[in-house]
């Protein structure tokens, strides 16, 4: 980027998007400061009250601007079933593919002995203290069928099954190594209502 630091600067700042290298960080760039400053302003303004105001809700660990989110704070869901994810973005996933009514729990990833990631870091010890008050009926668990998506469903079931509580996986139908995120409506849809006892 010839002639400005700002650019330079701008551009490098937008490199910490996934998927975005050098070439389409600079289109990027341009773009915003040649023909859509309205829009660069409005990125700005968002992106910086959401990066002050976002932050996770302390009983299920979504994204929210509250301290408790609206799913886990709305009476009219039903307290006995627990959906337990790896992202936030899986609780909106099946938000929107399924008319799912039980509240969730977001791991924030999965077991992952190598990068040393454990069950403290996935918040199980506050998981199944939450279980223990005997409110949760079924957990659903809803990891992606991914090698350490399973490892964790499984690690949390066996956690489970001596507190006699239900626990189901989403049945197959979402591709191995896929993400829910990634799969379409329908496909989790199913996945979802045709879970099975795990
Ligand atoms: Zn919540």
């Amino acid at each position: 980027v010839a002639g400005s630091q700002l650019i330079r600067q701008l551009t490098e700042a937008l490199r910490c998007l996934p998927g975005v290298g050098p070439k389409s960080s600079q289109r990027m760039a341009y773009h915003l400061l040649e023909r859509d400053r309205e829009g660069a302003r409005r990125l700005a303004q968002a992106l910086s009250e959401a990066v002050e105001k976002v932050r996770h809700c302390v009983r299920c660990r979504i994204l929210t601007e509250n301290e408790i989110c609206p799913i886990c704070a709305d009476p009219a869901r039903d307290s006995a079933s627990l959906c337990v994810v790896e992202m936030p973005g899986d609780v909106e996933a099946i938000q929107q593919a399924t008319s799912y009514r039980g509240r969730y729990y977001v791991l924030m990833g999965h077991l992952s002995p190598l990068d040393g990631v454990g069950p403290e870091d996935l918040g199980l010890d506050r998981l199944l203290q939450r279980l223990a008050s005997g409110e949760v009926r079924e957990v659903i668990l809803a990891t992606n069928p991914t090698v350490e998506g399973d490892a964790t469903a499984h690690y949390i079931a066996e956690q489970l099954h001596p507190q006699g509580i239900r626990v189901t996986r989403l049945a197959h139908g979402i591709p191995l190594g896929g993400e829910l995120e990634t799969v379409d409506r329908g496909t989790l849809a199913h996945a979802f209502s045709d879970r099975r006892d795990y």
